[in-house]
């Protein structure tokens, strides 16, 4: 005990001298901050309230973390919620998604989508989906049960680990992904998972060192049993007219090497497809790839002027259906991975809620609904909006944003930083370690399951055996009093008011 008394006076007289150092410290550091702030002149809250000004940025910096935490209500967050959020995590995990209480979705906003429950539901079982045919008329047309598959979403904007997860989630589950425009991947492949091979703007993957198409490796691409099918991206809903941005800082050696680009640059692709400067340009490059890769080709775009798909099917026709594209890919104006300028990402492109339901009827007005499917992307990444997507004409639907939050994604929206704090968007092998492609790749695929089982629930609910079969009759729109009409009535009406020019 004895000896014990000075040890702790010596551990008191640290502590205490330890204390005085940091707030002489505190008060060097406030002096120096004070002086700073009252002599710059960038910043006029610093200059008129010096040091405390400074926290203004610390707490806004703190409150993109903090706020989806804390403050936002269950659904009040954009670009997704809380609510949306954790059904996506839930049915990754595999666990429970059923809620208690009742809904905390204002039903009555309009908008809102309410299915029409049959009084005598389905009583039909967990079947596979019907499968569909994409591409009739080529070498190698593509069957395939799945419904909602993985959009773009490329190597290079995503971590290799979250490629590799979402190639074998995607294999699991029966589904597609998509490579995005930045070129094939070895972590593309590894699960064994059907491919579609995007085209962007800069080719990048298919160019040679002029940066036009490098026909031996389309070719070789083509041959490989795991590419499905081509598809050109025309635009995309984050940045519709904008080519893709990867900032030098996301160009590693090995991302260069598969998009034939300099490391460590920015690598920016032009804002369209130099060779396609018309339709008639658009429908010649379709059946070029198809004749030489033999597989289904199709295009992405983000709907604007909707005479652009009247002037389509008038082409078509005129060329007869061969011609035409095997598939479109609608991207909604409000989609969202990559990185984007704020005024594109917020004001340019339609809604996939408004474009789609008008593409379906615009092409079946014109006999060609069957002859090209529809796949529809931007935010459907919940049971109700793949539901609703099938009701309007889609025939499938892509969802990237979704599978992120399944591989981990918390929203902390630095993407395009390099510091993604889950591993997903950074190439920082620091960061990607706590993302392990295997356990993820059973998130991806629980999702992507459980996401169309419960879509079947609704289906069985509106009186159809399965999802495939759900159509505009069983699902309403809410308009502006708060009342709801059917879809089917509501999108006629919408078809008559763009055919009028109102
Ligand atoms: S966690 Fe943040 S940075 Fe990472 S993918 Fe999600 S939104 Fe992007």
């Amino acid at each position: 005990m004895g000896e014990q008394v000075p040890l702790l006076l010596w551990a008191l007289e640290l502590f205490s001298a330890l204390v005085m150092a940091a707030l002489l410290a505190l008060v060097v550091w406030v002096v120096v901050a004070y002086w700073q702030d009252v002599h710059q002149t960038r910043h006029t809250i610093r200059r008129n309230f010096p040091v405390l000004g400074r926290f203004r940025y610390f707490f806004e910096y703190l409150g993109e973390f903090f706020r989806q935490y804390f403050f936002a209500m269950d659904r009040e967050e954009l670009p997704f919620n809380r609510a949306q959020r954790s059904w996506v995590y839930r049915a990754a995990k595999g666990i429970d998604t059923t809620l208690p209480f009742g809904t905390t979705l204002d039903i009555s906003r309009p908008g809102t989508i309410i299915f029409v429950p049959a009084p005598f539901p389905s009583l039909a079982g967990d079947g596979e989906p019907e499968p569909v045919l994409i591409g009739p008329h080529c070498t190698h047309p593509f069957e395939t049960r799945a419904i909602v598959n993985i959009s773009a979403m490329s190597f290079g904007a995503l971590s290799r680990p979250a490629i590799e997860a979402l190639s074998r989630g995607a294999r699991k589950a029966g589904i597609w992904l998509n490579t995005g425009e930045g070129g094939l991947s070895p972590y593309h492949l590894v699960g064994g998972c059907d491919l579609v091979f995007q085209i962007g703007t800069a080719k990048y993957g298919v160019r040679d060192a002029q940066g036009n198409y490098d026909l031996e490796r389309l070719r070789e691409l083509a041959a490989l049993p795991q590419i499905k099918m081509f598809e050109l991206k025309l635009s995309q809903g984050a940045k519709p007219g904008k080519g893709g941005i990867l900032p030098g800082i996301k160009v590693t050696e090995e991302i260069a090497r598969i998009r034939g680009i300099p490391a460590g640059r920015d690598s920016l692709s032009p804002n369209g497809h130099p060779d396609i400067r018309s339709l008639d340009d658009l429908l010649e490059r379709i059946a070029w790839l198809r004749a030489v890769t033999g597989k289904p080709v199709g295009f992405k775009m983000v709907a604007g002027d909707l005479a652009f798909f009247d002037d389509l099917c008038l082409a078509i026709l005129h060329r007869g259906s061969e011609a035409a594209p095997d598939f479109i890919t609608l991207d909604s104006g409000d989609g969202g991975t990559g990185a984007a300028p704020q005024s594109l990402m917020d004001h340019a492109g339609l809604s996939i809620r408004e474009s789609l339901p008008l593409v379906v009827d615009k092409l079946a007005a014109a006999g060609l609904k069957e002859r090209i499917r529809v796949i529809a992307s931007g935010k459907l990444l919940l049971p109700a909006d793949v539901a609703w997507a099938l009701c309007a004409g889609a025939d499938f639907v892509n969802v990237a944003r979704g599978f992120m939050f399944a591989l981990g994604c918390i929203q902390a929206m630095q993407c395009n930083r390099n510091t993604c704090p889950t591993g997903v968007t950074t190439h920082d092998p620091e960061l990607q370690r706590g993302l392990d492609p295997l356990d993820k790749a059973e998130r991806v695929a629980n999702y992507a399951r459980r996401l169309v089982r419960e879509v079947a629930v609704i289906a069985h609910s509106c009186g159809v055996d399965s999802p495939r079969q759900l159509r505009r009759e069983h699902a309403r729109i809410v308009t502006g009093i708060g009342y709801s009409e059917s879809l089917d009535a509501f999108y006629r009406k919408e078809l008559e008011r763009v055919k009028t020019g109102r």
